[in-house]
C-alpha cells in the first residue's frame, strides 16, 4: 500500500508539474504554429496569443498586404506566406516553407473562411456556383490543410490541428445556406478524421465562435442594414452577442485556441468548443 502511495504522489507531483510549468505565458513555448486566416479579425488575435505563449507563428493569408503589415506589426516570432487555402498546391506550400523555415509543425490553425452570398432569403434562389465557391474555402481549405498538416506531424506522433466552425453551424437561420451548410460540415470533418489522426498522437477539434464583430462579420451584416455605417453595424453584431448572453471578443477565441493547441488539452479530440456567451443556448433568437 505505501508502494502505491509513493507511486500515486509522484504521478500527482508530475501531474502538477505538467499543469504549472507554464506560468501562462509558455504554454506554446518552442511550437510552431500555422494560421490561415491569420491576417485578420479572429486569426490575427490567435497569431498574437500564440506568440505570447512562447509560440513562433506563420500568418498565411490570402491579402498579402494586410498579412505582411500584421507580421511586421507581431515582431518577429510572426512571419507572413501568401496563401489561397481554396487552391491546394498553395496549402502544401506553406506547409514545406513552414518545415524548411522551422524544422516542424506543431500547431494548424484552419481558421480562414468567407462568407459567401449576401442574403440568400431562399434555398429556391441558391446559386450552386457560388456555393461550390464557398464550400472550396470554409471546407475544401481545411481538409487540404489538414491532410497536408497531417502529413508531417504524423510521422513525429504529435501536433495539434484546429479548425473554426461556426455557431452558424449549430443552428439554421443565422447566415446564408452556403455559409452555414460550411460550418455544419466542420465538425463532421473533425469527427471522421479525429480517431485516425489521434492514433498517430495528433488531435483535431473545432471551434465555433458567437457573433463577433470582425471584417467578415460586419461586412455580412452591413447587407442586412443598408444605409448604415459601419461604426452602426460594429454596434449591431455587438448587440447581437450582447442580446442573447456575454459579449465575445476575438480573445476569447484565440484563448480557446490556445487551451486546445496547448498539451493541457492533449486528452482532446474530435471536439466542437463553442465560444458563444450562451449565444446558442436561448431560443427565439432573431436577426
Ligand atoms: P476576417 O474577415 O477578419 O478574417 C478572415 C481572414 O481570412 C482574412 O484575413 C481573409 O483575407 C482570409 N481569407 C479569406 N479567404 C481566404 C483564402 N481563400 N485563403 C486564405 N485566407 C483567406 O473574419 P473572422 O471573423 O476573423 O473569420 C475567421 C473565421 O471565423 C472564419 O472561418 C469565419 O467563418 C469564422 N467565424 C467568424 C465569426 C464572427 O462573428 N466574426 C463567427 C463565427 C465564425
Amino acid at each position: 500500500a505505501r508502494e502505491f502511495k509513493l507511486v500515486a504522489n509522484n504521478l500527482f507531483t508530475k501531474r502538477v508539474n505538467f499543469y504549472s510549468t507554464d506560468g501562462g505565458g509558455s504554454r506554446l513555448e518552442g511550437k510552431v504554429a500555422l494560421i490561415t486566416g491569420g491576417a485578420s479579425g479572429l486569426g490575427k488575435a490567435t497569431a498574437y496569443e500564440f506568440i505570447q505563449s512562447g509560440a513562433q507563428v506563420i500568418i498565411a493569408d490570402i491579402d498579402s498586404q494586410l498579412g505582411i503589415q500584421v507580421a511586421h506589426d507581431l515582431g518577429h516570432a510572426a512571419h507572413f506566406v501568401h496563401c489561397d487555402v481554396a487552391v491546394e498546391t498553395q496549402v502544401e506550400k506553406v506547409v514545406e516553407i513552414t518545415m524548411a523555415r522551422h524544422g516542424k509543425l506543431n500547431i494548424l490553425y484552419n481558421n480562414a473562411g468567407i462568407n459567401g452570398p449576401s442574403i440568400p432569403p431562399s434555398i429556391t434562389d441558391l446559386d450552386l456556383d457560388e456555393f461550390d465557391r464557398v464550400m472550396r474555402i470554409n471546407v475544401r481549405g481545411i481538409i487540404a490543410g489538414i491532410k497536408h498538416a497531417a502529413r508531417v506531424m504524423v510521422p513525429i506522433g504529435s501536433g495539434s490541428i484546429l479548425c473554426t466552425s461556426s455557431v452558424s453551424g449549430l443552428m439554421g437561420g443565422l447566415g446564408p445556406h452556403p455559409y452555414s451548410i460550411s460550418k455544419f460540415t466542420i465538425p463532421g470533418i473533425v469527427k471522421s478524421v479525429a480517431s485516425e489522426l489521434f492514433q498517430n498522437g495528433v488531435r483535431i477539434n473545432c471551434i465555433s465562435p458567437g457573433p463577433i464583430a470582425t471584417p467578415l462579420s460586419v461586412t455580412q451584416l452591413a447587407k442586412f442594414y443598408p444605409g448604415a455605417t459601419e461604426e452602426q453595424v460594429v454596434d449591431i453584431v455587438n448587440g447581437l452577442a450582447e442580446l442573447k448572453g456575454t459579449k465575445c471578443e476575438e480573445v476569447d477565441v484565440a484563448k480557446a485556441a490556445l487551451y486546445l493547441a496547448s498539451d493541457e488539452a492533449k486528452c482532446i479530440t474530435g471536439h466542437n468548443l463553442v465560444v458563444d456567451g450562451g449565444f446558442t443556448s436561448f431560443k427565439n433568437f432573431k436577426f
